[in-house]
């Protein structure tokens, strides 16, 4: 160290003064690659999560089983459950804690989500305050045959809980929770889940509704998203065992097989229940003169009546009850199609089957088979909204708005409650996944030829040109509530709208790449990077591009016309045309050219001419003078400023 420091000094001796130099020339320009075609900066790839956008061969995911036991209270408007969670770790880490959703707690005065949303908003509670009580949390600890309960000291942090594990629990082995709880229905549950009062009773639409395991998975860990309101769940897969207690008048409807229909049913419901399974058309179960009469329900003299279920493979359940349902059914493939209503609901709801059975069909028939037993549409206070087997429309609803939201929320069938992303940070990946599957459900169902809403390109424009675009990349709480459809829904239905039809030369490539995607993760965990991976992998297209400037950022297409000239060369004259992409995302460009001898050329130059910058020119001979020459002229492009668009010869 001395003799170091001895030489620097020597080294600082000051040297004579040089001559002045002359002035070196300037550096150099020093850029990096701003271009829109830079690759797409993704976690690297790993033998979890690979390159080609598949799960990896060490690719994991937890498992959460469920026996749930829960009696409604109608004159409390209470429901008191306990549950068994059989959880198996099946990830690399030795787990000495769990955490679990307690949604029900948004509804306490204190809660995040009441900070964040205004008492009246569509997500609130509205005033309302709740929240669970939980009774115990403990553990089944077994010793051979015989078993104890451990109980398990907990905190409550917001909508999250987190239990500390009696024991630490290893990788590939299990955990057996037991907890009761109990929590006072929300009229108006954030928009999910409520209940409502009809002259013949209370109608209740029960979800998220018992303490639910958080995801523990490799890319974050534990996912401890807040229950703000607007981001909805994100959850593990497992079977469930769900037996509900109501009063006997009421009738229910559930995720899954309903395992006691001699208990709950009487013989004329089992025997039109048959019947509508094998029917293509809507076969009544309880009409509407039957509604909440007293012989809809089997004799007995027990006040109460347990309905009891089993779902296979599913991330949650939710169900809905009420003493006055008008119960319709069909069948599509031994899926078991069902519409639950009120009397007063809309007389729409009488093709709520309709819609849903092509809503099933189509889905499963062009982009994967529906794998479950039964799928269910129930009318009530919920707007819409989506829980496994069984969606929430308004009971307002009616004619296409019935439609729309009965086959918008019976998409959300494949995405998530299939391919099982994380809503409450990616709502793009169902919400505009489902967007933009509904296009084409919605034409197939009316023969229309043009989408309507939410597809066209032009429909996008007009919005981004406002400039209130925000990048569907959002967390789902962090887009503002009135902006929530365009960003999260409507672009990103837009945009794959735009890749299928127009950006690729084939829709059937598009249909076998987004169909592999499903395939791939389907009851999985994918993310961002694993989408657009498998995308680029299937499609043999590196769409840095187009991912990055759609769903990343809010760049603008805007294709422009800059002049046209022409240049004598020895063989005649050659046509000039000046293009510019001014915007920040670039696409192909589509030109209709007129001549002065009246013939129109169209001419499709791809996206790669942007590649050196964004101006272009288009040079060659035509077999007259050029006099007209158009951009987009079918408006298939989203192109914010279409002023720009044509040349007229003066
Ligand atoms: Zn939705």
């Amino acid at each position: 160290m001395l003799t170091a420091a001895l030489v620097v000094v020597a080294l600082q001796q000051p040297a004579p003064a040089p001559a002045a130099p002359a002035a070196p020339p300037p550096l150099p320009p020093q850029v990096g690659d701003t271009s829109p075609f830079r690759r797409l900066a993704l976690p690297t790839p790993t033998l979890l999560r690979e390159g080609s956008g598949r799960p990896g061969p060490r690719y994991w995911q937890q498992r959460a089983d469920y026996t749930i036991r829960a009696s409604l209270d109608t004159a409390t408007h209470t429901i008191a459950g306990s549950e068994t969670i059989h959880y198996v770790n099946n990830s690399p880490d030795t787990l000495t804690y769990l955490w679990l959703q307690l949604d029900q707690n948004i509804y306490r005065a204190s809660s995040r989500g009441a900070g964040v949303n205004p008492t009246d908003a569509r997500f609130a509670g509205r005033g309302f305050e709740g929240g669970y009580t939980i009774q115990y949390v403990r553990a089944v600890q077994r010793f051979g045959k015989a078993s104890g309960r451990a109980p398990l000291a907990t905190s409550v942090n917001g909508t999250v809980m987190r239990a500390e594990l009696d024991r630490p629990l290893p990788p590939g082995q299990a955990a057996t929770l037991e907890l009761a709880y109990s929590f006072e229905v929300p009229e108006h549950g954030s928009d999910r889940m409520g209940r409502e009062q009809f002259p013949g009773g209370w109608l209740y639409e029960i979800a998220q509704w018992y303490p639910r395991l958080a995801v523990y998975d490799d890319v974050r860990g534990w996912n401890t998203e807040q229950y703000l309101g607007q981001g909805e769940f994100y959850l593990e897969y497992g079977d469930f065992d769900v037996a509900i207690t109501v009063p006997r008048s009421f009738v229910v409807a559930a995720t899954g097989t309903l395992l006691n229909p001699l208990e709950v049913l009487t013989g004329p419901q089992r025997a039109r229940l048959a019947q509508a399974a094998k029917s293509d058309t809507t076969v009544a179960v309880i009409a509407k003169t039957e509604a909440g009469q007293a012989f809809t329900r089997p004799a007995g003299a027990g006040p109460t009546l347990t309905w009891h279920y089993s779902a296979k493979n599913v991330r949650d359940v939710a169900w809905a009850a009420a003493p006055n349902f008008i119960w319709d059914a069909s069948g599509y493939a031994g899926v078991l199609i069902q519409s639950l209503y009120p009397p007063e609901a809309n007389a729409g709801w009488t093709r709520s089957t309709e819609y849903a059975r092509h809503s099933i069909k189509h889905y499963s028939e062009k982009w994967f088979r529906y794998p479950y037993p039964t799928a269910i549409n129930v009318a009530g206070p919920v707007g819409g909204m989506e829980y496994p087997m069984i969606v929430f429309c308004g009971h307002r609803a009616g004619d296409r708005n019935l439609f729309g939201v009965t086959t918008h929320e019976l998409g959300h069938q494949w995405f998530p409650m299939i391919v099982g992303s994380n809503e409450r940070l990616y709502a793009w990946m169902d919400e505009g996944f489902n967007s933009f599957m509904n296009i084409y459900s919605g034409l197939a169902f009316y023969h229309d030829s043009v989408p309507l809403g939410r597809g066209p390109a032009a429909g996008w424009a007009r919005f981004a040109a406002t400039g209130r675009d925000q990048p569907p990349i959002l967390a789902a709480d962090r887009v503002p509530p009135a902006l929530l459809g365009s960003v999260e829904y409507g672009k990103p239905a837009a945009g794959l709208y735009l890749l299928r039809q127009q950006l690729l030369d084939d829709t059937t490539r598009f249909d076998a790449a987004f169909r592999e995607y499903i395939r791939r993760w389907a009851y999985k965990h994918p993310t961002p990077a694993d989408f657009f991976r498998s995308m680029d992998d299937a499609l043999g297209e590196d769409l840095s591009w187009f991912w990055r400037g759609w769903f990343y950022r809010t760049d603008v297409v805007d294709l422009a016309l800059d002049s046209v000239r022409v240049r004598q060369d020895s063989g005649g004259p050659i046509t000039r045309i000046f293009l510019a992409s001014p915007g920040g995302l670039p696409m192909p460009v589509d030109m209709r050219i007129t001549l002065a001898n009246g013939s129109v050329e169209n001419v499709r130059l791809p996206v790669e001419i942007w590649l050196l910058g964004n101006h272009y020119l288009y040079e060659r001979k035509f077999a007259a003078d050029v006099v007209k020459v158009e951009i987009d002229p079918g408006q298939n492009f989203p192109d914010v400023r279409r002023e720009n668009n044509v040349w007229t010869r003066s």
